[in-house]
């Protein structure tokens, strides 16, 4: 089994929603009060070499984003911007891999926002599963007042739930298994939106935990540090809490969809170290 990450482009947004300033909603007006952008950050979606069949984590960005600017929503017209070229979305950067599309068997999208789920068009043939509560709050004119842009999806498109049993995974409360060895888990991790979720692979060395946007980075996990768009601080908290208890019981590798040490962390397999600050 392999893990590899697949950059699709590159995003910026608002400092303040990549680490939340303040509480409740004055964290969530923060990003939109904002002047200071972060750096130009990877988008990554995540491929599983699995023996059971290739699964793809997350899609990255599509194209499409680059109009976002236009756009007559006040984040995607202020708060965020997108660089993506067609040969960097998913399809293609998995054809150069050896890798056409019907040869993936499973894609699970850790929730809908716009850059994981760009490159779904690339997937026909594929089984797509999503948590079915965030396809709730990410359809219709609600979603696309919440940010989402289900008007972007293939008119294929119809996931099958990801329902997670209220079986605990470690310190997650529900998880279901993907894979029939077990190796391949997808856990709750709510906060950046309520449905989120992250997938964990293991192998006899260590976990991949693939994160989406659980943190932008790692130092955000460790730090305790929320994100600025998550609704409810406290399950937000709980979550990075849940993270840093799993990656101090197991050897992990943190690997969130926007880290720009993501990559050279999986390649050089380089484990998360939930104490190392406190030593220093
Ligand atoms: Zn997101």
């Amino acid at each position: 089994m392999k893990v590899r990450a697949i950059q699709t482009g590159s995003v910026r947004i608002k400092s303040a929603q990549s680490q939340g300033q303040e509480h409740g909603l004055r964290r969530r007006a923060g990003v939109f009060a904002d002047s200071k952008w972060t750096e130009w950050l990877p988008t990554y979606a995540w491929v599983v070499d699995h023996p059971e069949g290739v699964i793809v984590v997350d899609t990255g960005q599509g194209t499409h984003l680059l109009e976002t600017g236009r756009s007559l929503h006040p984040y995607h017209r202020w708060e965020v911007a997108f660089r993506i070229e067609r040969d960097q979305e998913i399809g293609p950067q998995l054809r150069a891999l050896g890798i056409g599309p019907r040869d993936v068997r499973r894609a699970v999208l850790t929730h809908l926002h716009v850059d994981h789920d760009g490159g779904l068009a690339h997937f026909p043939a594929t089984e797509i599963l999503v948590s079915p509560g965030e396809l709730r709050t990410a359809s219709g004119w609600l979603g696309r007042l919440r940010g989402y842009m289900p008007n972007r999806w293939p008119s294929w498109f119809d996931p099958i739930p990801l329902d997670l049993a209220t079986e605990p995974y470690g310190p997650f409360a529900a998880s279901t298994r993907l894979t029939k060895a077990g190796d391949v888990v997808v856990v709750a991790t709510p906060g950046h939106t309520a449905d989120h979720v992250s997938i964990i692979v293991e192998d006899d060395r260590c976990a991949y935990f693939l994160a989406g946007d659980a943190s932008y980075d790692e130092r955000l996990m460790i730090g305790d540090r929320i994100d600025g768009v998550s609704a409810d601080d406290d399950v937000a908290h709980a979550t990075l809490r849940a993270i840093r208890q799993f990656a101090t019981a197991h050897p992990t590798v943190y690997l969130p969809t926007h880290d720009r040490e993501s990559a050279d962390r999986l390649s050089g397999r380089r484990l998360v170290d939930v104490d190392a600050d406190q030593r220093q």
